[in-house]
């Protein structure tokens, strides 16, 4: 059973889907205005493990990501160059799904673009202002006025009575902070001088939708209200998702998500990563440094996802000799030929394995169990007591756990030693025990005839292609 814990019920859950069959998750998608930073990618990173534990647990999963290609930074680089929106946008959404590609990450079933879904928004804010929710202000943008939702405030956990205080107004701006609560918008009545040329029709006249209301429309859209699951930064729990639940209750009339789940930020030296502190790295800057997409991934997923998590490249560092531990492992069992009667070692690593994924996602238990299954296998390995069947075994729990982690280095980098090599290997190393030199030299001989190099390493020894 797949337990996580709940940002507005403050619990730990179990998920479930509301159809017996399919989650359906929504998760808030990226800015297109400029390359997403590896902040942003802990969060798509955690997602993407989120997805993967969702089917590893036998659910099926429809899910979508949004790809916010209307906002102020948008068409604010689109005016300064001078060029339609799409084709300031277009170069970073295809660098988004190239970095998506690098990070192992999992392709979804639908990324709505905002620009596609402006009727549905449209519409949206004609029920919400039918029903009193929303009020035009004397500017002539649309407003969705919070006293009207006396449940405003509730997944981060905020009195309404403390907001009225604040509430003072109307807040123009897509972010803010918590002490400048104020009626939201819906709908950017054109403005010449922020807009230039960018602008749709509606019939509360030309404008463009608020960034909230595009999360709200485009989730109805595509999956249906209440969705199962909601996920995003913790930054997104306030304002953004406050106000996604206010709009899409108040029309709908009934729940909009089941199950919030929040991811705690990347950091820099204690500070949130971000592209206004300037404090960030794109996953590009990291692939020039020498580092893999693998290895960022390792880093970014390593840390549980309500633990803050800082980045340096010492942890970079560390993630990559993770990795090639794994590694290392894998190609030893790889070139285990011999036969050997099997032991019971992987039997419990599995249920453990799948206990901590299952207890919030506690990623740090379950790599704790994979390292620990590495030290026993690596032993057996030395005392010459792993046979050929319970290596593959062990290859096929290590490929099992990859449908969830999406990182474990397990494809193969060159082409397959041929088994009857293997077999050499295997007993000019019992010959070399046994001081049986001429053997030894016999079964190096016929190796190296094959066109292979018997290479010495601390691990034991290997093959490799001349
Ligand atoms: P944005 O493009 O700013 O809307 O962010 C896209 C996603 O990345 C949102 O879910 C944010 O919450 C998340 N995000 C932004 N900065 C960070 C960070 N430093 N660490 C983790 N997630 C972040
Ligand atoms: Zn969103």
């Amino acid at each position: 059973m797949l337990k996580l814990y709940n940002t507005e019920t403050r619990l730990i859950e179990e998920v479930r889907p509301a159809d017996g069959r399919t989650i359906k998750m929504y998760t808030c998608g990226p800015t297109i205005y400029d390359f997403a930073h590896i902040g942003n990618f802990r969060t798509y990173v955690f997602e993407d493990l989120l997805r993967r534990a969702i089917q590893f647990f036998g659910f099926a999963i429809e899910q979508a990501m949004n790809i916010t290609d209307i906002d102020d930074k948008t068409i604010r680089g689109a005016i300064r160059q001078n060029i339609p929106l799409k084709q300031y946008t277009d170069p970073f959404k295809e660098a988004f799904f190239e970095d998506l590609g690098k990070l192992y990450i999992q392709k979804v079933e639908h990324y709505p673009e905002a620009t596609a879904y402006i009727p549905q928004m449209i519409q949206m804010i004609e029920t919400l202002m039918k029903k009193g929710y929303a009020y035009k202000s004397q500017n002539g943008s649309i407003y969705f006025s919070i006293r009207k939702f006396p449940k405003y405030g509730r997944l981060s956990h905020l009195k309404l009575s403390d907001l009225k205080e604040n509430a003072s107004g109307e807040n123009e701006a897509d972010e803010y902070e918590k002490d400048n609560i104020a009626d939201f918008v819906l709908w950017k009545i054109y403005d010449p001088a922020r807009d230039g040329q960018i602008y749709w029709e509606s019939p509360f006249g030309k404008g463009r939708p608020g960034w909230h209301i595009e999360c709200s429309a485009m989730s109805a859209s595509l999956l249906g209200e209440p969705i199962d699951i909601h996920c995003g930064g913790v930054d997104n729990m306030f304002p953004h998702h406050e106000n996604e639940i206010a709009q899409s209750e108040c029309c709908s009339g009934h729940l909009f998500v089941r199950h919030w789940i929040h991811v705690e930020h990347l950091l820099v030296d204690q500070k949130k990563m971000s592209k206004s502190l300037g404090n960030f790295y794109t996953l590009r800057d990291l692939l020039q440094r020498g580092y893999t997409g693998k290895e960022v991934r390792y880093l970014l997923l390593s840390t549980h996802y309500r633990t803050q998590l800082n980045f340096t490249f010492a942890g970079l560092d560390a993630a990559r000799s993770s990795l090639q531990r794994i590694e290392d492992l894998v190609l030893r069992l790889r070139s285990i030929s011999a036969d050997r009667p099997k032991t019971d070692g992987l039997k419990s690593a599995r249920i453990k394995f799948k206990e901590a994924l299952a207890d919030d996602l506690n990623i740090s238990a379950a790599l704790a169990v994979l390292f620990d299954l590495i030290r026993e296998l690596n032993t057996l390995c030395d005392r010459n007591q792993l046979g050929n069947l319970e290596a593959l075994e062990a290859l096929q729990l290590l490929s099992d756990w990859d449908r969830v982690l999406g990182v474990l280095p397990l494809e193969k980098k060159s082409e397959e030693i041929p088994l009857e090599l293997l077999q050499f290997l295997d007993r000019r190393e019992s010959a070399r025990r046994e001081k049986n030199w001429r053997l030894s030299d016999e079964m190096r001989d016929a190796i190296t005839a094959r066109g292979y190099v018997i290479e010495d390493t601390p691990q034991g020894a290997r093959l490799k292609k001349k």
